[in-house]
């Protein structure tokens, strides 16, 4: 008999996992975030494997066939996204994240590329940031990481490792990270949580490309 491994995302058997990595893709690109077949969502299976969207597909023409079930452990499947490997470093470093997703929305990318010199983008003075996991007030400073865009995915999950380990205590680091010129990455203990940290997040870099039109 199979171990029950106790998880965040506990209750996601493979085809529970499927349909909210479907919904999440359908979704994301019901508001444009995921245009000409960009962007990727995973959600956890177990302490072993996820569910992930393959490479080039429609994320709001998603059928069961276009989700791989992928061991976190194995080497990549054939079709999986060039972006996978991000996934897969994150489930690894991080067993509390339960669905992870990733979409190429305007204000995310739009602000990764304003912020890349300075390598982050900190929020500040937002009721919104409130709906992120452990943010309790608008005075929390909230600090998103963004890294120069790379197309080498194994180099850039090690870059990410490596800053999200080197946070202090005094720091509320983001459930997500930006890409220069590319995107957002979000995650979430639940798929739920993952899609209510993207949403969250998209809107906050949108209220701050705008209020940074009228700063200095
Ligand atoms: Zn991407």
């Amino acid at each position: 008999m199979a171990t029950t491994v106790h998880l965040a995302g506990e209750g996601n058997d493979e085809a529970h996992a499927v349909a909210e990595v479907i919904a999440a893709g359908r979704r994301a690109s019901a508001r444009h975030w995921v245009p000409a077949t960009s962007g990727n969502f995973s959600a956890r299976i177990d302490a072993g494997r996820i569910a992930i969207t393959r490479s080039g597909v429609d994320k709001g023409a998603l059928l069961a066939a276009d989700i791989l079930i992928q061991p976190l452990d194995a080497p990549l499947l054939p079709r999986s996204s060039a972006e996978a490997p991000l996934h897969v470093a994150l489930y690894h470093q991080h067993p509390e994240i339960g669905a992870i997703f990733h979409v190429h929305s305007p204000a995310a990318t739009v602000i990764a590329r304003l912020a890349e010199a300075e390598g982050r983008v900190i929020l500040n003075g937002w009721e919104l940031q409130k709906a992120l996991a452990g943010v309790t007030t608008h005075e929390a400073r909230v600090e998103v990481p963004v890294f120069a865009n790379e197309q080498d995915t194994e180099t850039l999950a090690a870059r990410v490792d490596a800053r999200f380990a080197a946070f202090g205590a005094d720091v509320h680091a983001a459930p997500g990270y930006l890409l220069s010129g590319h995107g957002l990455y979000a995650w979430g203990r639940t798929p739920a949580e993952a899609a209510r940290h993207l949403e969250a997040l998209e809107a906050l870099f949108d209220f701050e490309l705008s209020y940074r039109r009228f700063t200095p």
